[in-house]
């Protein structure tokens, strides 16, 4: 394999830590030799005509890491730091959360090269219909099925439900989730990601005989992701005394109230123009002294620079990669437990996948029914992640993925090599 094709740190980080993992667990090596790269990539020019009739070119990716346990599954992000490398590693992180969960899915992601914040409505869903029919081949029900992520929402899901359906002749409702209601999502998909990652937080509590009530809790990021978390753990009283977004930090000793704090921000789109707190950096927010931190931005903003700077006891990856394996391992040291991204943010690929079913059988749930399954999915790999790591005194970062790799080994080797 070309060692420069995906060159790029988080995925450097991502494949140094499936080796380590894999040594330590034991993973055949062929299998493992496989794993560290993606099964296809595919990179995509996407000409787009601005509001000012210029046509602007964007660099888009769709790569899928592993189709051996069922079709590809992974959002979409627009980001303007996307590239190739950064897919593949947030691809393979797919796989492994979703052999985790035990669900029926390979891994996949994609992504544009694009600050979505400086696009228009409509330059954003001529974008959004030229990157779907470029790699139209590539994704479909049975195929690779794709999600919202960073940057892209339900209405960005519609848009590829509609270039897909336009291009086969028929409404496809099984080839996107995330979807709007009106047009086959699910009740609680889009709040699940957050729901999940507080799902697997309480549970971490449980175990630490304690719980929600009136635990200090400092959010990274404000998006789809954090601002669920905020809300869920707001609703089961603790305190979320600190949040953020690009703009920096906002902090409140007392605790925010995150509903008021959800509608402000709809309209300011900047936590920091809402006067209800003290405003400090990101880098403060990682510092506070609280007794969860949960960072759900982007990766790499824990790392072996700033681990000893965490004070709080308990730190939920509710993005993907936010904790680097350097910074792991410090923190498993000084006795931190990090509840790890493919077991705490996988709410939202388990209401996906939920989505998905029901987008097929043409039979929607309701939402009490699609939230308990979830609780009981996020509680069930919860459980067996987390004796794992008692019983061989491993972190859960190190436990889930080995529990994840192993079950993708299965399958591989069940399959297996063709031709041989
Ligand atoms: N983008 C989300 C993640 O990183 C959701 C993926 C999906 O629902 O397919 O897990």
């Amino acid at each position: 394999m070309d060692q420069t094709l995906y060159q790029g740190e988080f995925f450097e980080h991502t494949t140094a830590y499936l080796d380590y993992v894999g040594k330590k667990a034991n993973i055949d090596v062929n299998v493992l030799s496989r794993l560290k790269y993606p099964k296809r990539a595919l990179c995509v020019s996407v000409p787009v005509r601005m509001d000012d009739a210029t046509v602007k070119v964007f660099q888009g990716f769709r790569v899928q890491h592993s189709l051996t346990l069922g079709p590809g599954k992974g959002g979409i992000r627009y980001h303007q730091d996307v590239t190739l490398s950064e897919v593949a590693a947030l691809a393979s992180l797919m796989t492994f959360k979703n052999s985790l969960l035990n669900l029926p899915l390979g891994g996949a992601k994609g992504g544009v090269a694009v600050d979505p914040t400086k696009l228009s409505r409509t330059e954003k869903q001529n974008l959004t219909r030229r990157y779907t029919t470029e790699i139209l081949p590539f994704i479909g029900p049975q195929q690779d099925i794709p999600a919202p992520d960073v940057g892209t929402d339900a209405q960005t899901m519609a848009w590829i439900m509609d270039t897909y359906s336009q291009s086969v002749g028929h409404a496809v409702q099984g080839v996107i989730t995330g979807k709007p209601i009106e047009i086959g999502g699910s009740l609680g998909r889009e709040g699940a990601t957050g729901l999940g990652a507080i799902f697997c937080l309480e549970e971490a509590l449980k175990v630490k005989n304690s719980d929600m009530k009136n635990k200090t809790i400092a959010i990274q990021g404000f998006g789809n992701v954090g601002s669920h978390a905020a809300l869920y753990a707001h609703q089961r009283g603790a305190k979320i005394v600190a949040v953020s977004d690009v703009d920096g930090a906002i902090f409140n000793p007392n605790g925010f109230n995150i509903p008021e704090l959800m509608t402000a921000y709809k309209q300011t789109k900047s936590l920091t123009k809402i006067n209800v707190g003290e405003n400090i950096t990101n880098q403060q927010l990682l510092a506070l002294d609280v007794d969860v931190l949960i960072p759900a931005a982007l990766d790499g903003v824990i790392t072996s620079k700033n681990a000893n700077d965490i004070k709080a006891k308990i730190i939920v990856e509710g993005a993907n990669g936010p904790v680097t394996p350097d910074a792991n391992k410090i923190l498993h040291e000084k006795g931190v437990t990090v509840l790890p991204d493919i077991l705490a943010n996988g709410g939202g690929v388990v209401v996906s996948y939920f989505e998905w079913v029901q987008s097929m059988a043409s039979f929607f749930w309701d939402e009490d029914e699609v939230n308990k399954r979830l609780r009981f999915v996020i509680t069930k790999a919860f459980k067996s992640v987390w004796e794992m790591s008692q019983k061989e005194g491993i972190d859960m970062k190190v436990a889930a993925m080995s529990l994840a790799m192993k079950r993708v080994e299965k399958g591989m080797l069940l399959r297996g090599l063709y031709p041989r």
